[in-house]
């Protein structure tokens, strides 16, 4: 595929006002799937979860997830929906190898949850109010492999697996309002935008949340219009963008992507695109008209929903604290800066601080590890840090050894690595790699002598009082035992030495 011309972002912004919207799907966490009782879980032998229900079996019949429902009541509440006090299910029909009924039972004109708003703080310290359209109840379809292809994709395969087990999983998509007005932050915005999503979901407890897993996906609609404009531009819908920084980045290349063929008199087609992460570009995804005729029509084999008045206080009273008071509490309690803390925010990593926290690892230490060398790590391998194999626990575990003196910095960064690669706890890779600070002064004592032979002058100088002479000893006994010696004991002993 041709990269496409862009046009720088300023210049794009200069002529054009952005509009996007945003349609996020969220994975329930409920113990089984949205219309039958087969277990929702991630990670089992494929087609191992599945029942005549979600085969779509011709007779069976399906029945509403109670958990489900109450979920979506509760991402509804949250994003400051109004709840539906009675709402259906529709056919979607479409057919796709992934879904066996041919149609996806889903919601159409009677969602459960709709009219909200919800506000979202950019990097910059701006905020926006986004507006809630919908949210819906839907199921999801089963998982398909293309096997054979360059590309992972159906064309050029030569067969295609398919696995039910996360067909009929229970999702809530949630979609926007079109968002104006954010000019050059739009990108910013679309990625905080799905972060607070992923905060709500997870503070209600309904959802894993995990974007690697799929469990909260977002669709991004770009347009542009000339500034002043009423009529909105043609959009573009960026599918499945799994990571917040691919989807500030897709947004922003749809923006230069279309202000280059805009500006040159050209149109844009109404089409869903495909995110690379590898290349950062998106792709031609399939041509998507307003008028897709899916022939949606009410669900004949369930009832409506119903939620009593009762059952939706009940739900709005067990409400989690709103993302904006938790960072407040949680700034206040860490006595972070507020530089210190809106770098946290904005790189995601307030709940992996507050888990190892709790692990029993200090604010700072956390922040520490976590900005410092986690974040390089994570960058090195181009991954978000939610993605690398070190848990909250493994930080706590590390800073106490840092704090204990069992291992100093350098060798916790050397941990930090074999953690990453799978080989244990920071604890168990130290005393299975003998990577633990050699306070031992037998060894220590004779490291020094060694690097003293070559530096005779320095006992003398020491007496005198020239202490940065000590630094070329102790820099030869980090280097001898590779970084591994108690600095601080090294230190002491060749005083105490140069004193005998
Ligand atoms: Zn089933």
């Amino acid at each position: 595929m041709a990269k496409a011309e862009l046009m720088d972002y300023a210049k794009a912004l200069e002529q054009f006002e952005v509009v996007i919207g945003l349609e996020v799907h969220v994975e329930l966490n409920t113990n089984t799937k949205m219309f039958c009782g087969c277990a929702n879980e991630f990670g089992s032998e494929p087609n191992t979860n599945v029942c005549p229900i979600c085969l779509g079996l011709p007779g069976s019949l399906p029945a509403v997830n109670k958990r489900a429902v109450e979920s979506a009541i509760s991402i509804g509440l949250a994003l400051g929906c109004e709840i539906a006090p009675t709402g259906r299910f529709a056919r979607k029909n479409y057919f796709y190898p992934d879904l066996a009924k041919n149609f996806q039972t889903s919601q159409y004109d009677e969602p459960i949850a709709f009219e909200g708003t919800i506000d979202i703080e950019v990097p910059s310290g701006n905020s926006y109010a986004i507006g809630i359209e919908r949210a819906h109840m839907e199921e999801d379809a089963g998982k398909l492999t293309h096997v054979g292809g360059a590309t992972g994709r159906i064309h050029g395969a030569e067969y295609s697996l398919v696995d039910y087990n996360r067909a009929g999983v229970p999702l809530i998509e949630i979609v926007t309002k079109p968002v104006i007005g954010a000019g050059s932050e739009a990108p910013e915005l679309a990625a905080a935008y799905v972060r607070n999503i992923r905060e709500i979901v997870k503070g209600l407890g309904v959802s894993d949340a995990r974007m690697e897993r799929g469990n909260v996906r977002c669709d991004a609609n770009v347009s542009l219009r000339l500034h002043g404009a009423e009529k909105l531009g043609t959009r573009t819908e960026t599918k499945n963008v799994n990571s917040l920084r691919s989807i500030e980045r897709a947004v922003r290349y749809e923006i230069q992507r279309q202000a280059a063929i805009l500006a040159k008199g050209g149109s844009i087609t109404q089409e869903t695109r495909h995110w690379h992460e590898d290349k950062g570009i998106t792709s031609s995804g399939r041509p998507k008209s307003d008028a897709d005729d899916y022939r949606y029509f009410p669900e004949p084999d369930l009832v409506p929903v119903q939620p009593s008045a009762e059952l939706i206080e009940a739900l709005r009273a067990k409400l989690p604290e709103k993302p904006a008071d938790r960072r407040k509490r949680l700034q206040a309690e860490w006595a972070f800066a507020d530089l210190e803390f809106r770098d946290v925010v904005n790189a995601g990593l307030l709940d992996q601080i507050e888990e190892a926290v709790t692990a029993g690892a200090t604010a700072q230490a956390a922040r520490k590890w976590y900005t410092g060398e986690i974040a390089r790590l994570a960058n090195a391998e181009d991954k978000d840090i939610s993605e690398l194999l070190v848990t909250p626990a493994h930080v706590a575990e590390l800073a106490s050894l840092v704090d204990a003196g069992k291992i100093n910095d350098r060798l916790a960064r050397e941990v930090l690595t074999y953690v990453l690669a799978g080989e244990g706890t920071p604890a168990q890779i130290v005393s299975a790699r003998g990577l633990e600070v050699v306070s031992d002064d037998g060894a220590l004592i004779a490291a020094i002598d060694a690097a003293l032979a070559s530096q005779p002058d320095v006992l003398d100088a020491i007496r005198e009082g020239r202490m940065q002479a000590a630094g070329a000893v102790i820099g030869a006994v980090m280097k001898a035992m590779k970084g591994s010696a108690d600095a601080a004991r090294v230190r002491e002993l060749l005083i105490a030495k140069a004193n005998a």
